[in-house]
């Protein structure tokens, strides 16, 4: 699949934003003259980054040109736009002003953390309105629907809502081992887990158990749902399952198209490089810190797995050969 989860940093997992909330409840207004203001051009993001990865974005009071603008969202009381240009003339003003196209992979790393979430989701969004200025349908010019995230056909009457992806990550143990494998000819190169989209017609547990079959030739078993985590970058909603390989043989046989190479590995093998921007490697920490030992809840933020280290129970330990 192509999720692509993974760089380099140490910091917390993409949409965990705490003691920040997200309100993306949509409403029809203008931008006061402090709103935030995404403008995104292909993958990239007008931003001022500095020094220390702190990220910036220009406020509407500083948009000089014919920028069109979209609410998007607030984090606690802070409102993004989307604003949109017909012509690069219109964003010259801050080009000259020091911002600058920056590459949207700077959100994984970056800081604040609720700054880059926000470019992050904003450039899901922004990307959905492109794509859609007319009717799929008829070929209408859409408006925007004046209560909801929806953009309607005035002719037929369609609605187009963003699109959402379902996907998984799987984190498939066996004896105290993960499975962790490298894809093929991706600029990634780390550790990752099976992964894959969820099909028509399929559940998302169903989809775990094809995506291992397909991807190491693999039945697994006992799947535990960890978290899941929006991943902006390809529309996607990742759900992260853990579950154990069934049975006694854990030979692999590889998808070659789709991987290098995979294997069994400790969890002091696991790098403690992992990119904890993304949910690949939130699981994959989490198996390396409790040193293979899962504990029987999963709490909604990784920090707090501190606290429950004394529910461990070794859970997937238990079944030695
Ligand atoms: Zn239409």
């Amino acid at each position: 699949m192509k999720t692509d989860a993974g760089t380099e940093g140490e910091c917390s997992v993409i949409q965990d934003i705490y003691p920040k909330t997200y309100h993306n409840e949509y409403e029809h207004k203008k931008p006061d003259e402090d709103a935030a203001i995404l403008i995104y051009q292909g993958q990239r993001c007008l931003m001022h980054v500095d020094r220390d990865g702190e990220v910036l974005f220009p406020e509407k009071r500083e948009c000089q040109g014919k920028l069109y603008y979209t609410y998007l969202f607030r984090i606690d009381d802070e409102e993004y736009y989307l604003g949109r240009y017909l012509s690069e003339k219109e964003v010259e003003p801050l080009l000259k002003k020091g911002f600058k196209w920056e590459d949207i992979r700077e959100f994984r790393t970056g800081e604040p953390r609720d700054r880059c979430f926000a470019g992050v989701t904003g450039f899901q969004l922004g990307d959905w309105y492109r794509r859609h200025i007319y009717c799929g349908s008829c070929g209408a010019v859409l408006e925007h629907d004046e209560n909801e995230r929806m953009l309607r056909c005035p002719e037929c009457g369609e609605m187009y809502y963003p699109q959402i992806c379902p996907a998984v990550i799987v984190g498939v143990i066996n004896n105290g081992r993960i499975l962790m494998s490298h894809y093929r000819g991706r600029s990634f190169k780390k550790f990752a887990l099976i992964a894959g989209f969820n099909e028509s017609g399929e559940s998302i547990e169903q989809t775990v158990h094809r995506e291992v079959m397909e991807e190491v030739g693999l039945p697994v078993t006992g799947l535990r749902y960890y978290k899941s985590q929006p991943w902006a970058f390809s529309d996607t909603l990742l759900m992260g399952f853990f579950c154990e390989l069934e049975g006694y043989n854990d030979k692999i046989t590889l998808d070659q198209e789709e991987l290098l190479e995979a294997g069994w590995y400790l969890p002091s093998e696991i790098p403690e490089d992992t990119d904890r921007a993304s949910l690949t490697g939130e699981m994959m920490s989490l198996f390396r810190e409790c040193d293979g030992e899962l504990p029987i809840e999963f709490p909604e933020r990784f920090e707090q797995m501190e606290d429950n280290r004394h529910i461990r129970t070794g859970l997937f330990r238990k079944k030695r050969r």
